[in-house]
């Protein structure tokens, strides 16, 4: 088995690079980078300790905020994704937000508004599980809107996104890989396991049949919308495993590149006596 690429290094890996073309290929789905089950597991207990210790210091020095976005396929893992990585923060100062089709209040607004009004205020994180991008993903797909109405949003996307980037919001995308082969075996076991039946929706069945018109939107969005200030990870998802541990390092590298301090304080403590 090849070496294991350094922890660290594996984001490097993963990042979009701005302006490249992206092809999805279905072995990609599969890549480990030479990790090893019980390695990753260990090291994303680790991950998440660190991860929790510098969400103190964001939270505590109130200076950055860090939004999250969760893209993918059905079945890929994103809800498993926050219970297994989400969870080193302090629910304190993380929220989730799942967007589904806009309702009627929404539809009223440009398409940005409802994503907007959930970015993470100072100090915070944020997860979206879906989010804007799928104005330009279903949108796209089922013709929801003409042609000329979802090509100018990636623009518009790029151009939100550098607003918040502005504003000391650090946005990191991430899209979770799971090929279409191993999709199957995933709404399988849906259909098999009665714990799983709630999770079954049989618009996913249509969502599969599109398969090659979502990867081709997929690519679009790597492709057009990874950028310095909001960079898109490819994160390889049909092992949970790895998929679990490479986004704690994703978001691990991210939070310490932002380097949060605790704030300076002006305290003498032997001026105070508790009574
Ligand atoms: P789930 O994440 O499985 O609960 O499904 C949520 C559904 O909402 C998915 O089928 C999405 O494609 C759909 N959805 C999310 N955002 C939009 C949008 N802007 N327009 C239309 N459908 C959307
Ligand atoms: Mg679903």
């Amino acid at each position: 088995m090849a070496k294991a690429v350094d922890a660290a290094k594996l984001p490097d890996k993963l990042r979009v690079r701005p302006g490249a073309r992206i092809v999805l290929r279905e072995p990609a789905a599969r890549a480990t980078h030479g990790w090893r089950k019980a390695d990753a597991e260990r090291a994303l207990e680790r991950n998440r300790h660190e991860l929790g210790a510098l969400q103190y210091r964001m939270y505590a020095g109130g200076h950055h905020a860090l939004l999250v976005v969760l893209q993918a396929m059905d079945t890929a893992g994103k809800d498993s994704t926050i219970r297994h990585v989400m969870t080193a923060f302090n629910p304190q100062g993380c929220t989730v937000h799942a967007f589904k089709a806009p309702n009627d209040l929404e539809r009223q607004y440009d398409y940005l508004w409802r994503a907007h009004r959930c970015v993470p205020p100072r100090g915070s994180i944020a997860v979206f599980n879906r989010s804007h991008y799928e104005d330009v993903l279903v949108v796209r797909v089922s013709q929801l809107a003409p042609r000329a109405v979802w090509q100018r949003r990636y623009r518009h996307i790029n151009e939100f996104e550098r607003l918040l980037a502005d504003c000391d919001t650090r946005v990191v995308k991430i899209f979770l890989h799971v090929s279409k082969a191993e999709q199957k075996r995933r709404l399988e076991e849906r259909l098999e396991d009665p714990k799983k039946h709630w999770k079954w929706d049989a618009a996913d069945l249509d969502k599969r049949r599109q398969w090659r018109d979502y990867m081709q939107a997929y690519q679009a969005v790597l492709t057009r919308c990874s950028t310095a200030h909001a960079p898109w990870y490819a994160v390889p998802a049909d092992r949970k495993w790895f998929r679990n541990f490479a986004v704690s390092q994703i978001l691990l590298n991210e939070l310490r590149a932002l380097a949060p301090k605790l704030p300076k304080v002006e305290l003498d403590p032997d001026s105070y006596r508790i009574f």
